[in-house]
Formats: C-alpha cells, structure tokens, sequence
C-alpha cells in the first residue's frame, strides 16, 4: 500500500514540476510526428543545444517526410555533417523512404518500431508525444531518476536491470498523460536530477528520495564497466594537382559508410611511395563510441596526375565542400597550406 501510494505520489510531483520548469523546445509545440520523430534521432547522441540548431536546419530544407524522402543520401549526409555518428543520418533518409512507401507515418508501438534507426526508446517517445499511446520511454535519464529515488542498485546495462526499470517505469506511467510524462522525466533528469552535481536541495522529491536517505545519491545508478575501447591508426595523404584533389566515399561494413576521405595511406600503390611527402599532422586523436583514432595526414603537391588507386576520383578542391566528410577528415583539412 505504501508503495503504491509512493509512486502516485512520484508521478503527480513530476507532473507539477514539469509545469513550472519544461523546457521551451521547438519540437514541443507541434504534434507533427515526422517534426518529433527528427528531434529524437538527432538527440540520441546530441546535446539539445547542438541538437535544436540541426533540427531547424533540417526542417527548413526538409519541412515534410516527402521532402526528406525525395532528397539524395548525399544531401542528408552534408546536411548532418557535424553532428556524427552518420549511420543516424543515413538511417532517418531509409525511414523517410519507408514512411513515404506506406503511405504516411505509422502509428503503433510496434509498426514505429520497425523503423530504420528507431530502438525501443525512441519508438516509446515518438509513440508517447506524437500519439498518446500510453508507454514509458527509459533512457539514461529515466535509469538515473528512479535507480536513486527509489534505491534500486541492480545495474542499468544488465538484461535484468533493464528489465526491472521498464517494470516500474510502466507502473509509474499516468494513463492518457504518456507523452508529458516522459518529456517530464527527461527534463527531471536532464535539469534537476543531474548526473554529477544534482540539485538534491530544491528538489520537490527529496522526502522520498531513498539515495538521499542513504547517502548513495554519487553510487546510483549502478552500471558495469565495459571493455576497454580499441584504438585504431589512420593515415591520409592530400594531394593536390593543378586545383584538383583524390577523394573516396567510405564502402560497406565500416566506420563512415558514404562519407569521403582523402587517399588512405593503405590503399597507395608503390609509384606514391618515393615521393616527397609533408607531414601535416601526427596522430590527431578522434573518439568514436566504440574506438579510438589517431590520425596522421600527409600532403603532396604534384603537377602531373598519379594514377589512382580504384574507388578514388579527382575533384576541384573548392567543391570539397560540397562533399560530406567525417568530423575528423574535416579537422585534418584545416591544416592544409592555401592553393599558391
Ligand atoms: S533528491 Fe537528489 S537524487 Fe533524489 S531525486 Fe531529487 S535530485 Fe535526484
């Protein structure tokens, strides 16, 4: 019985905090579901900062899911550049295509979730805000709020602590009000039940909160440790040729797949090797989820075209732009010397 009543009173408390402190998001005041559906892709591994500026961008050049559909990859891609993990972006353009196919967005739990790029987080929020349905999105921020205001030490990234936050997550859930009580809990997490500095004082869930109790508010969540990530070593050669410089788009099967690099060292046939190369750069460190890159980038200035090794182009170098790149190969082309 006092469980119960706990939770009622979690919940109702969330709901009155969230009317004072939501956050003004632009996607908040439509129920456009493509419009909603576009700002959880880009906030699956974006701040909301960054986030907001590429969800104006892409709704100014693609205002409806037919005008995402009916753009190229390469469009998407270029539009995205920046905000990383492309395999986000390549996945929103196939969902776009889907989406258009059967005639307009789905509806159900299920028929959301069946999306490209679309996991169960993102299908309970899209499900939730856009349609009402009556389901709890659990990311990060949810494992947080209840693993320290209802004590639970079970660790987040375990098959049975997933399973017992989705439990008590749904339990939680005000039927008919889903989709501001998940904005709620974001927003809860995001604001007041911050990772590293949470605002235990002026915070409306104190009496209960069973990590303040204990003082284990630091511990919660519990997460394992993961492996450690595997470093990986890259290295490019820039050349330039009479305004011209040899590019590739990334093939199938890793990191990149469709965007564009200078020649990997790698793929170089032995007529390159004797020639006198610049180092630019030595080992530019880059992050990605799963490894760690270090980068080094050469340059050469030749007045006659090598051959190319195969799946490489010549292009002018003042429409690099207009090719999109991975963060990294951006930052290693800011060191090139200007065009004499
Ligand atoms: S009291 Fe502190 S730890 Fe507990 S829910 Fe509030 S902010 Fe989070």
């Amino acid at each position: 019985m006092y469980f119960c009543d706990m939770i009622h009173d979690f919940t109702r408390i969330i709901l009155s905090w969230f009317e004072e402190n939501r956050r003004p998001l632009p996607w908040r005041s439509t129920r456009d579901a493509y419009a909603i559906w576009l700002s959880e892709i880009i906030l699956q591994q974006t701040r909301i900062q960054q986030g907001e500026a590429y969800w104006y961008r892409f709704m100014e050049r693609f205002p409806t899911v037919e005008d995402l559909a009916a753009a190229t990859e390469d469009e998407v891609l270029r539009l995205w550049q920046g905000l990383g993990y492309y395999s986000r972006a390549r996945n929103l353009h196939m969902a776009a295509r889907q989406i258009v196919q059967d005639d307009g967005f789905p509806q159900t739990l299920e028929r959301i979730r069946a999306l490209k790029g679309v996991g169960d987080y993102t299908a309970a929020a899209v499900g939730s805000i856009a349609f009402n349905l009556d389901v709890a999105a659990v990311d990060g921020n949810v494992y947080r709020v209840l693993a320290r205001h209802f004590g639970i030490g079970t660790p987040i990234n375990t098959t049975e602590g997933k399973h017992e936050f989705a439990v008590l997550a749904s339990e939680l859930l005000p039927k008919g009000k889903a989709g501001t009580y998940n904005q709620a809990m974001m927003d809860f997490g995001a604001i007041q039940c911050t990772p590293s500095s949470p605002r235990c004082v002026i915070c409306p869930l104190a009496e209960t909160c069973e990590a303040l109790r204990s003082g284990r508010v630091e511990k919660l969540p519990v997460k394992l440790k993961k492996t450690q990530l595997k470093e990986r070593r890259l290295a490019y050669i820039y050349i330039r040729c009479k305004g011209e410089t040899a590019i590739r788009r990334r093939p199938a099967g890793d990191i990149w797949q469709g965007l564009w690099e200078p020649v990997e060292m790698e793929d170089v046939q032995c007529t390159m090797c004797d020639v006198q190369l610049l180092l630019l750069v030595k080992d530019m460190k880059h992050v990605l989820t799963h490894r760690i890159l270090y980068a080094d980038f050469y340059f050469w200035e030749t007045k006659e075209k090598p051959s190319l090794p195969e799946g490489y182009i010549w292009v002018r170098e003042e429409e690099l732009d207009d090719y999109a790149k991975p963060r990294l190969i951006v930052r290693l082309l800011e060191s090139l010397p200007c065009q004499q």
